[in-house]
């Protein structure tokens, strides 16, 4: 972001009445005024001018889970999660970033994810378990993403499952299938290290036609984080709801849901907030689940982030296992037995907080279909 774009937004939220703070589902949860997005950019605009130490900020810019509800809400789409992420960024830098925060940079140097974790045993598991036959070259690669190999491998068995169901052509695995998009990089306050890692990857996918990617925030990365950096991704890329979705239009085979849309709805939709609001993808997944699994409901409630993303559970783990057990909550309240995510990410998080909860993956759903 040139730095006269960050000092129009930073100025943009000073002067404004705070106009989005409704929105926000991380003040909204911590009732407090000091993690609004309006006050959380006068803090990072006070930092930019010295006028505050890095060490006085230290955890607060990291109270946001990117879940662009505020940009959305305001008049000017001012942009705060990249505002946030700028701030992290000078904390970062000054070394003043929670332990938690810089254990997730350390993992990146030794392993190149997030979770210092061996995603290509993962990988190679998963497709041996979909029994689909893998091919290692191809135009169109599958990307996963770390978290979904990390915390639901599964998901990628369902994809490879998935595909074969629809009758389209498996895209290939290689070895970007299993890499890290970068994104929790720059939302630990890493630029550098995200803009490396991210031309990295934007190396190895040349020759690349098309990348599938399951994670709407690592798409969301691809399509707007990276050319935010000038980072040129020579690639089409589209997510695995919105790939699944083409093929079982193409696919006109009646399903088992059929019989059940005018029944009463199994399961409940959670849309993540990277499709949502970072993807702007809305009937997609809905008409892909809908296929899969008859009438759907619709979570209630104000705020529809689980707080999953923007490394919040990390830095503030009471906020997003609060976020996480109020849409949990929701889901009960709507009397479906299964809640269904597009993002394997609030799959793990919403797991993680209630392990007895029956919520899945919407590949995981299409496949069983
Ligand atoms: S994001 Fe927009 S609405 Fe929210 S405080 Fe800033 S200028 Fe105001
Ligand atoms: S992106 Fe979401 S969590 Fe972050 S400040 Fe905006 S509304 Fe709050």
């Amino acid at each position: 972001m040139p730095e006269s774009t960050e000092d129009r937004g930073l100025d943009t939220c000073t002067t404004c009445p705070t106009l989005c703070r409704w929105s926000c589902p991380v003040a909204e949860t911590e009732a407090r005024e000091t993690t609004s997005p309006q006050r959380l950019v006068v803090l990072s605009s006070l930092l930019k001018q010295e006028k505050i130490t890095a060490e006085t900020v230290g955890v607060t810019p990291y109270h946001c889970s990117h879940c662009y509800a505020c940009v959305e809400a305001c008049l000017h789409h001012n942009d705060v999660p990249m505002l946030l992420s700028l701030a992290r960024s000078r904390v970062y830098k000054a070394g003043a970033a929670p332990a938690g925060i810089r254990e997730v940079t350390a993992n990146f140097a030794v392993a190149g994810n997030a979770q210092g974790a061996q995603l290509d045993v993962a990988l190679k598991e998963a497709a041996q378990e979909a029994g689909t036959g893998v091919q290692h070259e191809g135009e169109t690669v599958y990307f996963p993403g770390c978290s979904t190999l990390e915390n639901s491998p599964e998901v990628v068995t369902d994809f490879l499952r998935a595909v074969a169901l629809q009758g389209a052509p498996v895209p290939a695995l290689t070895t970007v299938s299993a890499s890290c998009c970068g994104l929790p990089l720059l939302w630990a306050g890493d630029l550098v290290g995200f803009t490396l890692h991210a031309r990295r990857l934007a190396e190895r996918l040349k020759g690349t036609r098309r990348l599938i990617v399951e994670d709407p925030t690592c798409a969301h990365a691809f399509l707007v984080r990276y050319p935010w950096l000038k980072v040129e991704l020579d690639v089409e890329v589209q997510t695995s709801a919105a790939f699944l979705a083409d093929a079982a239009q193409k696919n006109e085979a009646p399903t088992s849901a059929e019989a059940k849309k005018n029944g009463p709805a199994a399961c409940a939709f959670h849309r993540s907030c990277g499709q949502l609001r970072g993807l702007h993808e809305v009937e997609a997944p809905m008409d892909l689940l809908t296929r899969a699994a008859g009438a759907v409901a619709e979570l209630p409630g104000e705020h529809d982030c689980c707080g999953a993303a923007g490394l919040l559970p990390t830095a503030a783990p009471a906020t997003a296992r609060a976020m996480a057990e109020a849409r949990l909550e929701a889901f009960r309240r709507t009397g479906a037995t299964t809640l269904v995510t597009s993002s394997p990410r609030c799959l793990a998080h919403l797991r993680s907080v209630d392990p007895n909860a029956s919520v899945e993956a919407l590949t995981s759903v299409v496949a069983k279909s």
